[in-house]
């Protein structure tokens, strides 16, 4: 149900009985097993508590998914006097205010939540058909065979996936680098590319970095059937795997990325859009490098050059203005970056690049977390349904499908699996001298580079001084596990005179 059609169910109730709405309060994104007052909407709730006859949910799982976080809140109305209601009819003013009475119903709400899951899973199995009549995802084609269509790899398409993907998680390369370099080699995007393949007329159409990126980051490049959730758009940011009734992703062909590399390449995409809206910000060197030694918020890269000439500022904007929460703290960008530079190249310039390869096995820690996970959350609902009932015997079948895959991947992990560091040929040196700016930016994170900058001192000459800055490396695994390196960083620590210091964000 989405928040527009919870608001007005709420409003109408109200209006059916010709009361006022004093305020509405809501809470968007914010898990509802969360404490009361970690949740600002219920925050909102609590403290209008006092003026109010009447607190109206659409239902009640609105008010809280745990049954502790609801008993809390049900005391809070008794001592305001207040009557807690749902719009749909589950809590109303004859409801009994005695715990059982509210467990009884929260039972009721979760057999509800699997019924209506399960009824979900056959309408999705059923729509199976009706999807894969649509365009099948770039990097795939429909192949139709005995009664239905399937899909299968397109290798040209998926060859461009996959190469993306490497240069962007491996090499540093960015997205807008990556989408140039498509159109300039000529290779044609998604539609233009299922048109040409399909015999029809291509319409000239270029690459994006947007384009670009929801082939990368939709789940369909694993292989799944996806649906956007109820109430968001159907773009790649937000599709989501549907769930078969075995309670796994629901897939409709083979993997064009694997599943580390897909985690890998969101990751990548994510952390990059960091400050989006403020584009300025996103290419800065030291975005989520450089921090504030007043406050520990990141410090933002303010662009600004007169005359040609750079006099651009990193600044901490929690100490800007005559309400800010410190005395301000602004320092000059290129003095900064270029020490960061140095000291990144001296600790790090002749390391050789390592990659992690993994040998004598399939890394399966995290499908037996996932696995885990999902069997946890199952056993759970299984308690609030009647025995013998359907939908308990789906949910004791989705179970046993689980548990059954739980130990044929615990077989798998206790085979011999090393794990090895490849030293590359290349050094970090050489990456940092290929990369751009956004590619040097997440080779500086890492290895955990924390750049601490103080402001400036009272009376302080204003030109950049480099005891402003304390830089430090923590290092990836591969840091801490070689021994070259960690000597290298050692001595580079001892020069900036700094202690070695944990991440701190
Ligand atoms: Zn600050």
């Amino acid at each position: 149900m989405t928040l527009e059609t919870q608001r007005r169910l709420c409003v109408a109730f109200a209006a059916d009985r010709g009361w006022r709405v004093l305020d509405v309060f809501e809470d968007v994104d914010v898990s509802g097993a969360a404490r009361l007052e970690d949740r600002p909407g219920m925050s909102g709730v609590l403290g209008a508590l006092s003026g109010a006859d009447y607190v109206l949910a659409a239902k009640q799982d609105r008010y809280a998914r745990s049954v502790l976080e609801f008993a809390r809140l049900s005391e809070a109305a008794k001592t305001a006097g207040v009557t807690l209601l749902t719009a749909d009819g589950h809590l109303s003013p004859d409801s009994s205010p005695f715990l059982a009475q509210v467990m009884a119903a929260f039972a009721e709400q979760e057999r509800e939540t699997i019924r209506t899951r399960i009824q979900g899973n056959k309408n999705t199995l059923r729509e199976v058909g009706s999807w894969l009549g649509g365009l099948a995802p770039y990097g795939y084609k429909i192949v139709r065979r005995d009664k239905g269509a399937y899909l299968e790899i397109d290798p040209e398409a998926a060859a461009i996936v996959r190469e993306c993907a490497d240069r962007l998680v491996r090499h540093g390369a960015t997205l807008s680098s990556l989408a140039r370099d498509l159109n300039e080699r000529g290779i044609l995007p998604p539609a233009d590319h299922a048109r040409k393949r399909d015999g029809r007329e291509t319409r000239g159409a270029r690459w994006s970095m947007t384009t670009l990126r929801d082939v990368l980051i939709s789940p369909a490049a694993r292989g799944y059937l996806c649906k956007a959730p109820e109430g968001k758009p159907r773009t790649a940011l937000h599709l989501v795997p549907v769930l078969g009734a075995d309670g796994e992703p629901h897939r409709v062909g083979p993997e064009v990325l694997d599943a580390d590399t897909w985690t890998t390449v969101r990751h990548v995409v994510e952390s990059r859009s960091v400050g989006r809206g403020s584009t300025r910000a996103g290419r800065a060197l030291l975005l989520h490098v450089a921090y504030c030694a007043e406050c520990d918020a990141p410090m933002y890269r303010q662009r600004r050059t007169v005359n040609g000439k750079d006099y651009s500022t990193y600044v901490c904007t929690k100490g800007v203005g005559e309400h800010g929460e410190h005395v301000s703290n602004i320092v000059q960008a290129s003095g900064l970056e270029d020490q960061v530079e140095e000291s990144f190249l001296r600790a790090f310039g002749r390391v050789h690049l390592m990659t992690e390869a993994v040998t004598g096995g399939r890394d399966v820690a995290r499908e037996i977390r996932e696995t885990e996970e999902a069997l946890d959350n199952l056993t759970g609902n299984l308690a609030a349904l009647p025995a013998g009932g359907r939908a308990a015997q789906t949910v004791v079948g989705q179970i046993a499908a689980l548990e059954q895959k739980l130990a044929t991947l615990q077989g798998e992990a206790e085979r011999p699996l090393t794990r090895a560091w490849i030293r590359e040929e290349k050094t970090l040196g050489d990456e940092w001298r290929a990369r751009d700016t956004v590619g040097r930016n997440s080779l500086l994170r890492d290895v955990g580079t924390v750049v601490s900058v103080e402001p400036l001192q009272p009376g302080a000459e204003r030109r950049f001084t480099r005891d402003r800055a304390t830089i430090t490396f923590t290092g990836p695994a591969w840091y801490r596990e070689d021994p070259e390196a960690a000597e290298l960083a050692a001595i580079a620590a001892v020069e900036e005179g700094g202690e070695s210091r944990g991440p701190r964000h």
